[in-house]
């Protein structure tokens, strides 16, 4: 039986990984600080392939057991969070990164960098290859999370040439589903939330600026086949289907049968214009496609949100 160690177990997307692992009959240790995630995200987990460890990262870390893949996720995620945790961030981007990638090499384990689409910043290329260097602002509010993740990248790939780790590099793009959290600032689940309570959603800017939306599952089942590849180049995972703010926050609005009302307000410092996600290596490395159309994620994400609070 294959051990996983997922750092970030206890977060939106970790959890997710996490109980996709057991699935597939892994081993999990989750390795979380607490930061951003919760220990109600991982709960319905426990079990005896289930581990956690309690610990931060940016702290070296001691695994006794043999470990056949590493998957670094630990990190704030979401623009509220990174905002307000901006060292945490970076630490956790190279101190983390190091420790994680220390661990990877001494357990001779395959090992997964989930970096970000925040790497292209505001992209001068649409859709984003993985060949585009990015356009980034590092002295920028945001360049607390862009640049460490970037910075992530650099270190993954001089273990990979110099000590021989066995590396990946996943650029995930928005991503969205069941667990995140109301509060938590990104856009599904902010107008989700505003939605429901029939208040108005509040679009940033005039709503023509773009994102990509991807439901977990297709993203969860991305990060597992790239793991499972020999691939050492970054991939993106990310749902090409491309739309406005505006035209998502009418979706929800539809989805949730809300009477509520779109409201604006100013665009944050740095705020991507567009962001579309080519996915061409996935397809062609991975055979990897995203299944879950937006108004069938939403419904989904939608559901779970009776189910957590009958939980809570
Ligand atoms: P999240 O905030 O829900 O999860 C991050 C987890 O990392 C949390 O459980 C947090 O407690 C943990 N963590 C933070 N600092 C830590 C530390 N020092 N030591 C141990 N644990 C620590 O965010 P998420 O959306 O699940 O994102 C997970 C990863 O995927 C992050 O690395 C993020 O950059 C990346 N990512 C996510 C998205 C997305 O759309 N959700 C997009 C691009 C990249």
């Amino acid at each position: 039986m294959p051990t996983s160690v997922v750092t970030g177990g206890a977060g939106f997307l970790g959890s997710h990984l996490c109980e996709a692992l057991l699935a597939r009959g892994h081993r999990v240790i989750c390795v979380d600080n607490l930061e951003t995630g919760s220990l109600s995200n991982i709960e319905h987990l426990r079990g005896s392939q289930f581990v956690f460890r309690p610990h931060d990262m940016t702290v070296h870390v001691q695994i006794d057991e043999p470990v056949d893949f590493v998957y670094h996720l630990a990190s704030p995620a979401s623009p509220i969070d990174y905002l307000r945790l901006p060292l945490q961030t970076l630490k956790v981007g190279s101190y983390g990164t190091h420790n994680a990638l220390g661990l990877a090499k001494v357990k001779r384990a395959r090992f997964l960098l989930a970096s970000t689409s925040e790497v292209y910043g505001d992209p001068q290329v649409h859709p984003q290859p993985e060949t585009y260097w990015g356009h980034v602002n590092p002295i920028g509010p945001r360049g607390v999370y862009d640049e460490a993740k970037r910075y992530a990248e650099a270190l993954t790939m001089a273990y990979h040439r110099q000590q021989g780790v066995d590396t990946a590099i996943v650029r995930i793009f928005n991503t969205y589903g069941p667990l995140m959290r109301p509060h938590d600032g990104r856009a599904i689940p902010t107008f989700m939330r505003q939605a429901l309570e029939q208040k108005p959603l509040t679009v940033f800017g005039s709503g023509l600026q773009t994102r990509s939306f991807c439901y977990v599952d297709d993203l969860v089942r991305g990060l597992i086949l790239l793991a499972e590849s020999g691939e050492h180049l970054p991939v993106n995972i990310g749902n090409p289907t491309e739309m406005s703010l505006l035209e998502l926050a009418e979706t929800v609005i539809r989805v949730t049968g809300s009477t509520s009302q779109i409201v604006f307000e100013a665009l944050p410092v740095d705020d991507p214009q567009v962001r579309q996600p080519d996915i061409t290596r996935a397809r062609q490395l991975l055979g990897w496609e995203p299944q879950v159309g937006l108004e069938e994620g939403l419904q989904k994400t939608l559901a779970s949100l009776g189910r957590e609070s009958a939980r809570a």
